[in-house]
């Protein structure tokens, strides 16, 4: 594989600057803080031998540790072809500002490897996966107290699985050993809730945008989520939960998906569910019975819509398409989906954009719920939960005794079901979505300098960060 063909990541990176940029203008803000703020803390690079299939094979891979004002440094590892030095960087930083968004006491770090799992089967990507985890273990960029990271694009909960044996085997007297990586399997340490949260988080926030009237009213829009039509270009992780989810549960249509060989439309709504056994059956979305295919994907991202989420790649929507863009609203579930240019277009044309730092936090949120269950070794509501059903099974008690009448099964149901791990993480990441959503149109609606809700997202994030550098001083 030669490192010559890469793409660069380095307008992704100057992407997320700009934006920075653009908030720490309307911010007062020492510019050396900021400058300070921006810069990555460190980058290793690795490059080692794997043997596949009888011959040897080189495989090159980056951690990019962004900021490191809290410990550890949190963010996913990729596998793909897109990958590249500076590509991670951009995802370090993005980390940082997310976290800082949503409270989550974390610095932001990024890796990838320069790889198409696709062409690798299970037994050659855990080899290479278990090498990966020792280069950067060894080099000091992973480790529950300084490094941690988690699934992203081409990667999941086996190869976080992966991650966390070798660690253990690397590191077997570290009582935390386990909480070296998020995103696991449930029996291997995980948390429930973790695989579908990010897309999770993108329902809770959309749910959230919907309760502020003035804001659907800004964005052209009104009512709920109800009858809302929506786009969803890629239906991996994030993009298939965010599609079911707001689909099944909040009567939103999924109208069209745009998947790597095109795309399916659907004016009456498109079944999640079937559409995504049909691509892990197919590989990809054509001959899909229930829509139109398009093989064009790239035109569908410019078709009438309420909402557009892009869930795949980053700068899909850039300076060429941004004047075509028809959705009211764009919900930034994959990282870096709009380029700083189409940025600025989208705002001359008031579409609202609600940032990729707000949006695909709900990922962040959990895996901090999973580091802490890890580090207490214990699973969240094990100690209360039947404490909480006998104490709601007096409730119904006096309720009857005090009524003389019987109380109905549903209020039963509720008041006498303590909570198990599931409800609360939801009730964690609903609660981390929503603050996150109101501190940000709040900040947007009191500085009439902030005109969108990304520099407003990006304020809240520098003004956190700084006063953690400024408090602690640096010297
Ligand atoms: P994934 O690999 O599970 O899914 C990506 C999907 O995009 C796949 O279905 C793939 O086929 C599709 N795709 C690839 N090329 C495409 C193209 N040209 N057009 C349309 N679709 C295409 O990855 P994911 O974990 O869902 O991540 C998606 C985005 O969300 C990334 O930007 C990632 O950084 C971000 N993100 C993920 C998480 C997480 O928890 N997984 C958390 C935060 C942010």
């Amino acid at each position: 594989m030669s490192t010559a063909s890469m793409p660069s990541g380095l307008e992704f990176r100057q992407s997320v600057d700009h934006m920075v940029d653009r908030a720490v203008e309307v911010m007062d803000l020492d510019i050396d803080i900021a400058n300070a703020i921006k810069a990555c803390t460190s980058v290793l690079q690795v490059t080692f031998p794997v043997k596949i299939k009888g011959k040897i094979e080189m495989f090159t891979g980056w951690r990019a540790v962004h900021s490191i004002h809290r410990l550890p440094s949190k963010g996913g590892i990729r596998y793909a072809t897109s990958v590249d030095q500076y590509e991670v960087e951009a995802l370090a930083a993005l980390m940082s500002y997310k976290c800082a968004i949503v409270d989550v006491p974390f610095g932001g770090s990024k890796g990838g490897l320069y790889i198409d799992p696709k062409q690798y089967t299970r037994d050659e990507l855990q080899m290479i996966t278990r090498r990966f985890t020792r280069e950067l273990a060894k080099k000091g960029f992973l480790s529950p107290s300084t490094n941690v990271p988690a699934p992203d694009v081409g990667t999941g909960q086996r190869e976080m699985a992966w991650i966390a044996d070798t660690y253990k085997h690397l590191y077997p007297t570290d009582l935390n050993h386990v909480a070296c990586v998020t995103g696991k399997p449930v029996e291997h340490g995980g948390i429930r809730g973790r695989t579908e949260a990010t897309g999770r988080g993108v329902q809770y926030t959309l749910q959230e945008f919907f309760r502020h009237k003035e804001e659907v009213k800004d964005a052209s829009m009104d009512g709920s989520l109800e009858g809302k039509n929506i786009i969803v270009q890629g239906l991996g992780n994030v993009g298939y939960y965010a599609a079911k989810f707001l689909s099944e549960e909040d009567g939103a249509k999924i109208t069209a998906v745009i998947e790597w060989d095109g795309a399916i439309i659907n004016p009456d709504g498109i079944h999640i569910e079937e559409l995504r056994y049909h691509i892990n059956d197919n590989g990809g979305v054509k001959g899909f019975a229930g829509g139109t295919y398009e093989e064009d994907g790239t035109k569908v991202l410019e078709m009438e819509c309420d909402i557009l989420i892009p869930a795949a790649l980053e700068s899909v929507i850039h300076e060429e398409n941004a004047p075509n863009i028809k959705a009211k609203l764009i919900a930034e579930a994959a990282n870096g989906p709009v380029t700083f240019e189409a940025d600025r277009i989208l705002r001359s044309r008031n579409i609202k954009v609600l940032p990729d730092a707000l949006m695909n936090a709900g990922g962040v949120v959990v895996s901090y719920f999973e580091w802490i269950r890890n580090l207490t070794h214990i699973r969240f509501g094990r100690l209360e939960r039947r404490f909480d059903e006998s104490k709601g099974h007096c409730i119904v008690h006096a309720l009857k005794e005090m009524t003389g009448r019987d109380v109905p099964d549903y209020i039963q149901d509720n008041l006498a079901r303590g909570a198990d791990e599931f409800d609360l993480v939801r009730s964690g990441l609903d609660d981390s979505m929503r603050l996150a959503l109101q501190a940000i149109i709040d900040t947007h609606n009191r500085n009439e300098k902030i005109e969108d809700y990304r520099t407003a997202a990006y304020v809240i994030a520098m003004s956190k960060i700084s006063r953690s550098y400024l408090d602690i001083g640096i010297y």
